[in-house]
């Protein structure tokens, strides 16, 4: 009964390593019960018109409030939801509540009606899930319009499967909605996937931001991002954001939009209601 296989992994045992299975084993079945026991939560990260200091958007950041452990990071959180298909109910969750959040603001605030709602979507519901009927759904439920909605996703997602990621960005596009590449600059290096793919943002990934100062090859690396988004006709925005310096570089290379703690955090539903609440129609 007991094979060369079980007793090798006797062998091995160690109990801290038991302790981490264990752990990680609950937060499993915790993040399970997340959505019907409330815990998940979205909050909206302004998205800033570089030329006028308008906000041309949210992000929607997806927050687990957990009884315990206190809030816990996606990005911790994500690649358990990805690594046992929780992904998928959690990013129908996601796209319901950003397109439930932005439809109803802007019923109550002129400010709002000019808005795009970003959402993450993970490589996983672009290959496991159908993510063009989650979104139509998502959108026939809201009432939001097609061309309020942008999808975020990485570049990964698209070389991973690429005939099948080509024909679903097609049919998203069908629904007028728009696509921005997440993280752009810290996957794959070959180019010729943004002809394929009916991108329409490119989001320059926070590593390159954050470098700029002192990097020179960052700074070169913004720069030719801001170049090949402009050649393309393509918008642009830069992630992470954090000090004037930085802000005032991406002004001259004409970089169009930016997020970043300089001009907000992801603030919760509250909290960025009573902004759109203090600020007159956007012009944008
Ligand atoms: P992302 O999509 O690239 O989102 C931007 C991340 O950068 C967010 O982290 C945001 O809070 C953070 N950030 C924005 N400005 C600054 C800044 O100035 N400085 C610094 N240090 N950070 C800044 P967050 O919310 O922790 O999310 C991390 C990642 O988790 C996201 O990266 C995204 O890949 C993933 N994620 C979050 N929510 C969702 C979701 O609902 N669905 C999916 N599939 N992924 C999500
Ligand atoms: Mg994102
Ligand atoms: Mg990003
Ligand atoms: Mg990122």
């Amino acid at each position: 009964r007991i094979n060369g296989l079980s007793s090798d992994r006797t062998l091995v045992y160690r109990p801290e390593l038991k302790t981490r299975a264990q752990s990680l084993l609950r937060m499993e079945q915790e993040l399970g019960h997340a959505i019907e026991n409330k815990q998940l939560e979205l909050h909206y990260q302004p998205i800033i018109s570089l030329s006028t200091g308008a906000i041309t958007g949210f992000e929607a950041l997806t927050r687990w409030f957990h009884p315990e452990r206190g809030t816990i990071s996606p990005v911790e959180f994500i690649p358990i939801a990805e690594d046992t298909g929780l992904i998928m109910p959690m990013g129908r969750w996601c796209m319901n509540e950003a397109c439930r959040q932005l439809s109803e603001w802007i019923r109550k605030y002129p400010a709002a009606s000019s808005l795009k709602m970003n959402v993450n979507v993970s490589n996983i519901q672009i290959a496991e899930d159908d993510i063009v009927a989650v979104t139509r759904d998502a959108l026939y439920q809201s009432g939001l319009q097609g061309d309020r909605l942008k999808l975020e996703i990485t570049e990964s997602a698209l070389m991973d499967n690429s005939d099948l990621a080509r024909d679903i960005l097609l049919d998203l596009k069908s629904l007028n909605i728009s696509l921005a590449i997440d993280d752009f600059g810290t996957g794959y290096s070959s180019l010729s996937y943004l002809n394929r793919f009916p991108a329409d943002t490119l989001k320059i990934d926070r590593s390159f931001i954050s470098q700029m100062n002192n990097s020179e090859d960052s700074l070169k690396i913004v720069h030719i991002i801001t170049n090949l988004a402009t050649t393309l006709g393509m918008d642009l925005v830069a992630e992470g954001i954090e000090e004037e310096s930085q802000l005032s570089i991406l002004r001259n290379l004409g970089c169009h939009a930016g997020q970043g703690y300089l001009f907000a955090k992801p603030l919760s539903a509250a909290d960025a209601e009573e902004l759109l609440k203090n600020s007159g129609p956007q012009a944008n």
